[in-house]
């Protein structure tokens, strides 16, 4: 039996990984000339930058990963638990530093911030329940079915309903639960971690604090982009092809069941077909004759980003892997991206690896990431939106940090909402696939597997459950589920 993946995103290399343990002779078919998509990385001037995800959360389904595949995933790769998940900047001069350990966090907060500890940590067993209660059905399930909503789990969930925290925003849930508005921010902020409006969000996206806060975050010892380099080269033991550079134009398909592929000019047979690619551009491109639903065609993207990779002199101690600077106006700045633009005093996201791998810049130097929420592509000016942020930027970083880094830059390199879908095929450079606006959007998102063509299924951050390493992983073991052992 041959299987063809299309697309090298982490969804897909899971998914290559996984069907190749079944016994498959997988292909996996790269647009690029390098595995990984959104997870990537950039080299330059001896600098080495992730360019996409910075934060690991969830790695046991990494680990779970490298389990299946027995001996041949021993050793591939090693990362770290953070002691500091983030340093937190405010305005007014206030650092926080967000520890690992929930009491000594919630001790931070109540010390800098003012806030009881203790709400903080009622707010974080909240967040654990909810993951208990929401996880199987909504994360490691099919899309909700209505057998979904027969399960113990649904039924379970049915009787705790308020607990869901769906018929109130995020930001309504986090301003009852605590007493200080930055607090409030900070919790907030988790909405941007796929993507959303925590003005707009379900409440029930408090999952997310449960993950960095009661489970941990994570940091692999070579980097991220050595999550992608490691599945790689385990699919390769296991005897997955890849190819390269090579952009597939077509999904073939007779009497409702797949039967190949067409990359690069050339028709290939395939039994199995799993896309990884973004579903919005997938169903135009490679199956133009299969509408995608105007009930999917409807759902807005999930915000984007502008990244700068700042190669700079000198080492920065006030500056940790993941550092925050928020803005005066956190909710000023959401409205101002739904207006697709972005605020001129940004959240500032600075994500340094150097810190952790020292190869990762050369001595006395590091490699700043530095991030602000973008709107997704509608054909804004980006050269004007990039020249403006940056300068925004620069005089944040002077301001909220003491740093003055433009004379230090040594080389730079720009990513912008055009670029991420150039480069990764994502729909208007949405990062996430679809927001989360509205608490529907769980039961928004495309299904993993076709219901017109047999033997064509879905995985990566377009489709259910959603974007972020974690949920990708996740959507290639429900397509797992749903392919047979050989
Ligand atoms: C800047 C940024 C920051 C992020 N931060 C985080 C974070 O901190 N933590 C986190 O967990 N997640 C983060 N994410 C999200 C995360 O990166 C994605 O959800 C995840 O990597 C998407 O994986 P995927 O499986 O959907 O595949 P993708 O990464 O979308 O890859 C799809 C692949 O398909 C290829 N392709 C497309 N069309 C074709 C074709 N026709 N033929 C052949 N190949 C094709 C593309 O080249 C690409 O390699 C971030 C993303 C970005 C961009």
């Amino acid at each position: 039996m041959r299987a063809a993946v299309i697309g090298s995103g982490v969804g897909g290399m899971a998914i290559a990984i996984r069907m190749a343990v079944k016994g498959y002779k997988v292909t996996v078919f790269e647009q690029s000339s390098r595995v990984g998509g959104k997870l990537n990385e950039l080299r330059m001037n001896g600098f080495r930058f992730d360019t996409g995800p910075s934060l690991f959360t969830m790695p046991d389904l990494v680990d779970e990963l490298f389990g299946i595949a027995g001996n041949e995933g021993t050793d591939l790769f090693s990362y770290q638990k953070l002691e500091n998940v983030t340093r937190y900047f405010y305005p007014d001069g206030k650092v926080l530093n967000s520890w690992a350990d929930p009491n000594r966090f919630a001790q931070e907060a109540e010390t800098i911030l003012g806030e009881p500890a203790v709400n903080i940590q009622k707010y974080l067993s909240e967040c654990s329940d909810l993951y208990r209660l929401t996880s199987k059905m909504f994360i490691f399930s099919p899309f909700p079915t209505w057998e979904g909503f027969k399960s113990k789990e649904a039924q379970e969930l049915g009787k705790n309903i308020k607990k869901l925290k769906a018929f109130e925003t995020m930001h309504k849930v986090n301003s009852r639960s605590f007493s200080k508005a930055q607090t409030v921010q900070l919790f907030n902020r988790f909405a941007t971690y796929n993507g959303s409006n925590p003005y707009k969000a379900p409440g029930t996206l408090t999952i997310i604090p449960h993950l960095e806060h009661n489970v941990g975050a994570y940091f692999p010892e070579r980097g991220m982009y050595s999550i992608a380099e490691a599945m790689q080269e385990l699919a390769i033991k296991l005897g997955v092809k890849f190819e390269l550079n090579c952009l597939v134009q077509r999904i073939d398909y007779k009497n409702n069941k797949v039967i190949g592929i067409m990359a690069n000019g050339a028709s290939e047979p395939f039994d199995i077909v799993v896309n990884n690619t973004d579903i919005f551009n997938a169903y135009p491109k490679l199956m133009p004759e299969h509408k995608l639903s105007w009930f999917y065609k409807r759902q807005k993207p999930s915000s984007s980003a502008l990244i700068f990779y700042w190669g700079v002199k000198g080492e920065y101690s006030s500056l940790d892997l993941h550092n925050i600077l928020f803005s005066a106006d956190y909710p000023g700045e959401f409205k101002i991206l739904e207006g697709k633009g972005i605020s001129t005093d940004p959240t500032v996201y600075i994500f340094i690896s150097s810190k952790m791998v020292k190869q990762d810049a050369p001595k006395g130097h590091e490699n700043w990431f530095v991030m602000v929420n973008a709107p997704a592509d509608s054909g804004q000016d980006w050269d004007e939106i990039t020249k403006t942020t940056r300068t925004n930027i620069l005089k944040k970083i002077k301001k909220e940090t003491g740093i003055d880094i433009e004379p230090s830059l040594v080389c730079e390199d720009i990513l912008t909402p055009p670029l991420i879908e150039h480069k990764t095929g994502s729909y208007r450079g949405a990062l996430y696939g679809i927001s989360s606006n509205n608490k529907f959007a769980a039961f928004s998102r495309h299904p993993n597997r076709s219901k017109n063509i047999d033997g064509l299924y879905f995985t990566g951050g377009s489709v259910h459950p959603g974007g972020g390493i974690p949920l990708c992983l996740a959507s290639a073991k429900i397509v797992d589920n749903y392919i047979k052992p050989i």
